[in-house]
């Protein structure tokens, strides 16, 4: 079977989550392979774009971090509107940023369009690992894996726990979106 060599999607795709969960992290690993230990809040420049081929799709990945307005306003539904994809992130340390990505995911199902793609995305595992045997470290995971599940299961969701810091599965979040984005018609 032949495929069009000009298998050209772009996918507009939005994060949402709470302030310092990690989103502009996740994308800083996913763009350039970098981390920052101490990131200061994006301000201004949050539109960054990413090329990947998956299968036979040339994905351009037009992606928009929310430029730390989650801080101080609600973000209006024009902000992912329009959108294919969305990343809901919260910190698998932090059950308040838990109970806001069911709010988001809440407040997609609502206002974007019906056939959007969602992960949901809990980050920052690798602070409940002890960095030299790689065991889980007591006490420090505060939202389940099974409660991540259950949500994504419930709503439809991709579901990923990642770490923007070790990369650990961040590539994998944007590779399964990208299979499962329609080919182009
Ligand atoms: P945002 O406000 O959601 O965009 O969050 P940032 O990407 O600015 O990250 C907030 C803070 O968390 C920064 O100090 C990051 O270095 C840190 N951070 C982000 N992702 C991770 C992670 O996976 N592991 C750890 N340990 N820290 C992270």
């Amino acid at each position: 079977m032949s495929t069009p060599a000009n298998n050209q999607i772009s996918v507009k795709l939005v994060l949402l989550g709470e302030a310092a969960v990690g989103k502009s992290s996740l994308v800083l690993r996913f763009v350039s392979n970098d981390f920052e230990e101490n990131k200061e809040p994006t301000i201004g420049a949050a539109f960054l774009t990413q090329r990947c081929t998956i299968g036979d799709k040339n994905i351009k990945f037009e992606i928009w971090d929310t430029a730390g307005q989650e801080r101080f306003a609600n973000l209006t539904p024009l902000y992912y509107r329009n959108a294919q994809a969305a990343l809901v992130v919260y910190d698998i340390t932090k059950p308040a940023s838990f109970i806001k990505a069911r709010h988001w995911v809440k407040e997609l199902h609502e206002q974007a369009a019906k056939n959007i793609i969602i992960a949901l995305v809990g980050n920052k595992y690798d602070l409940t690992l002890d960095s030299e045997s790689g065991e889980e470290i007591e006490g420090a995971r505060k939202v389940s894996r099974d409660e991540g599940q259950d949500l994504a299961n419930e709503e439809n969701l991709l579901f990923f726990e990642t770490s923007a810091k070790t990369a650990f599965s961040v590539n994998d979040v944007f590779t399964t979106i990208g299979e499962k984005i329609p080919d182009a018609v």
